[in-house]
């Protein structure tokens, strides 16, 4: 299935052709901050609309990881890093969904992941 996803001012807007599952929330000190549901799909079931469109990311314990925010409304709108080509895309940027409809697992981020700046 088709989905269209966009950040809140409507400057970086995505296709993503996936079934709307394996969704996932993160509790930890990043992730519970952006509000993301991440959806995980591979990266090439993601066409980039708004072509040429700045976001800015926010690296956090590795250089090739990132969370990827709308310039202009600081939307959570993916992120990347993950092994295999997969990216997480924030699944409550979907238009046509309503977010208390969708089902979703909790990662216990906080335990696994400590808090604060990595060094
Ligand atoms: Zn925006």
């Amino acid at each position: 299935m088709s989905y269209s996803l966009s950040c809140h001012c409507n400057a970086i807007q995505l296709d993503v052709e996936a079934e709307l599952d394996d969704l996932l929330q993160c509790n930890c000190s990043s992730c519970r901050r952006f509000g993301a549901i991440h959806w995980y799909v591979p990266a090439d079931a993601v066409t980039l609309k708004t072509k040429s469109v700045g976001m800015s990311t926010y690296a956090w314990t590795a250089v090739n990881e990132g969370h990827h925010f709308c310039k202009t409304c600081g939307t959570s709108i993916m992120r990347t890093g993950y092994p295999n080509g997969v990216v997480a895309i924030n699944a409550a940027c979907i238009n046509e969904v309503d977010i208390f409809e969708l089902e979703f697992k909790q990662w216990d981020g906080r335990s696994k992941m400590p808090p604060g700046v990595q060094r």
